[in-house]
């Protein structure tokens, strides 16, 4: 065969919600079944290396999240928190947009769900025992497996960048002066 007589194959069309990644997620509104409303102190964790990949990930009791169990999509959540702090901790006490990772927990041979929440704020410290409130108002990603370290942290980087984006919006915005994080 000639040169001229060959057509290189079209390239497949990328799929893969992976590469592909929106950059702002949920519609313009807040739709059901969000709000979703969470408090709880904050618990210790697994230590699986969340600071490590620049992401802790404060923990809600299981009381907080069991009765929202059938209602939930497992993945990741975005929505706004507040760690309620003592006099003299002002500062980092203020709602502030989180991202929330919601998954099976293999300590309870995954009957239960585990609600991880990172405050995109610098804390400078830990904060263990304090009261945490979150809302919860869209959904960014289902969990994938990784194969990768880095294609770990660059989800974990876009998942913060598209909850700063997405609670951006007017009506997502209203939840700042939402009752209960007064
Ligand atoms: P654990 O397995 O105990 O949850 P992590 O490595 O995930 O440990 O760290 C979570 C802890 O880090 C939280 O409980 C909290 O005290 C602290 N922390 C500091 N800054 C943040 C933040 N921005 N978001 C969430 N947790 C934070
Ligand atoms: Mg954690």
């Amino acid at each position: 065969m000639s040169e001229q007589e060959y057509t290189a194959p079209p390239t497949p069309i990328q799929h893969d919600p992976r590469v592909n990644r929106p950059s702002i997620c949920g519609a313009d509104e807040v739709e059901p079944p969000y709000p979703i409303y969470m408090k709880g102190p904050v618990q210790h964790g697994f230590k699986r290396g969340s600071k490590d990949l620049g992401c802790p990930t404060a923990n809600l009791p299981d009381e907080a999240i069991s009765e929202y169990t059938k209602l939930l999509q497992t993945g990741v959540h975005f929505g706004y928190a507040r760690v309620v702090l003592g006099p003299g901790e002002g500062e980092s006490d203020q709602v502030l947009p989180m991202v929330m990772s919601l998954g099976w927990n293999p300590y309870y041979k995954n009957e239960k769900r585990t609600a991880e929440v990172h405050v995109l704020h610098d804390f400078g410290k830990d904060f263990y025992g304090k009261e945490l409130r979150i809302v919860m108002l869209g959904f960014i990603r289902p969990e994938y497996n990784y194969t990768s370290l880095e294609s770990l942290i660059n989800d974990i980087e876009t998942d913060k960048a598209v909850a700063r984006r997405s609670v951006e919006r007017p009506a997502y915005q209203k939840f700042l002066k939402d009752p209960f994080f007064q």
